[in-house]
């Protein structure tokens, strides 16, 4: 058996009501495409006759993906649990998706729901991530499972993250996992071409400052795994609460297969080569 970290499905459509200064979609500029959602089930036999397991299942979008229909994503929903090859599901979102009552009770008990955070504090946070409704008070949210990514930016200490992260723990208790993220420059073709990547060069922690993330963590919160030769990722506990980090050393999306268009590929959009010496 194989097990790489993700399948990452991505819809195609750009819709979103976010207005992130980092928005990697607007970096990598994949080209619009029918998503193909009746392909899905087949890809999934395919990968399940090839003895190919995940850790995760990602739902995400080049924007919002819980702007696309009910229908939509009910037949996603339908087809992971029909072939199901995934430890955990989860859905990246906005915020969006707690706003729309149907589609969260649709998905709310199969997939965690990923939030992404510069700030603690939701009027700093909506300012910079371009938002206008502050979706951790909502109802929605306390029912649902959270991970949480918290984006590094350089006018905070590592102490400050550290704080920033016990906030939410202890505000929050149903966010399950805290993700540190650095912010990636351009996936797709690595060119700084746009205003996107220059923001994340003048603001934001890049891959680059791993080795420094690394050893603050390993200093102040207690170390739980590391693996580096598929998963890329470091593991620390915090009040019980596990805090991941995925360092990025390897190629971006080494252990992701993601599902695009109908077909499955890297993220440069190549058809995918699978792996079959990672375990
Ligand atoms: S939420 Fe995602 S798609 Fe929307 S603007 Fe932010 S980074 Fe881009």
């Amino acid at each position: 058996m194989i097990k790489y970290k993700e399948l990452e499905l991505i819809y195609s459509s750009f819709k979103c009501d976010k207005n992130c200064p980092y928005c990697t979609a607007k970096i990598t500029k994949w080209p619009i495409k029918d998503d193909s959602l009746d392909n899905l089930e087949k890809k999934l036999q395919l990968l399940k006759d090839k003895n190919i397991k995940f850790k995760y299942f990602i739902m995400s979008g080049n924007g919002e993906p819980s702007l696309n229909s009910y229908e939509s994503l009910e037949k996603i929903k339908n087809a992971i649990n029909k072939i199901n090859l995934f430890d955990e599901k989860r859905l990246q979102s906005s915020g969006n998706i707690f706003y729309e009552d149907d589609k969260f009770n649709l998905l709310k008990d199969d997939f965690m729901i990923e939030i992404t955070r510069c700030y603690f504090d939701s009027k700093k946070d909506m300012d910079i991530l371009g938002y206008n409704r502050d979706y951790i008070n909502t109802d929605n949210f306390s029912k649902a499972n959270i991970r949480l990514n918290y984006v590094m930016l350089k006018d905070k200490s590592f102490d400050d993250y550290l704080n920033e992260i016990q906030m939410f723990i202890d505000k929050y208790p149903n966010i399950k996992t805290v993700s540190l993220k650095t912010l990636n420059l351009n996936t797709f073709d690595g060119n700084i071409d746009n205003p996107y990547s220059q923001w994340i060069i003048n603001n934001g922690l890049t891959k680059a400052d791993s080795d420094k993330i690394i050893e603050y963590m390993s200093n102040n919160a207690k170390f739980k795994c590391k693996d580096e030769k598929f998963f890329d990722r470091y593991e620390w506990l915090y009040k019980g609460i596990p805090i991941t980090f995925y360092v990025k050393k390897l190629d971006y999306g080494y252990s992701n297969i993601v599902y695009y268009g109908g077909e499955l590929v890297d993220y440069h959009l190549n058809p995918i080569v699978l792996k079959n010496d990672n375990m």
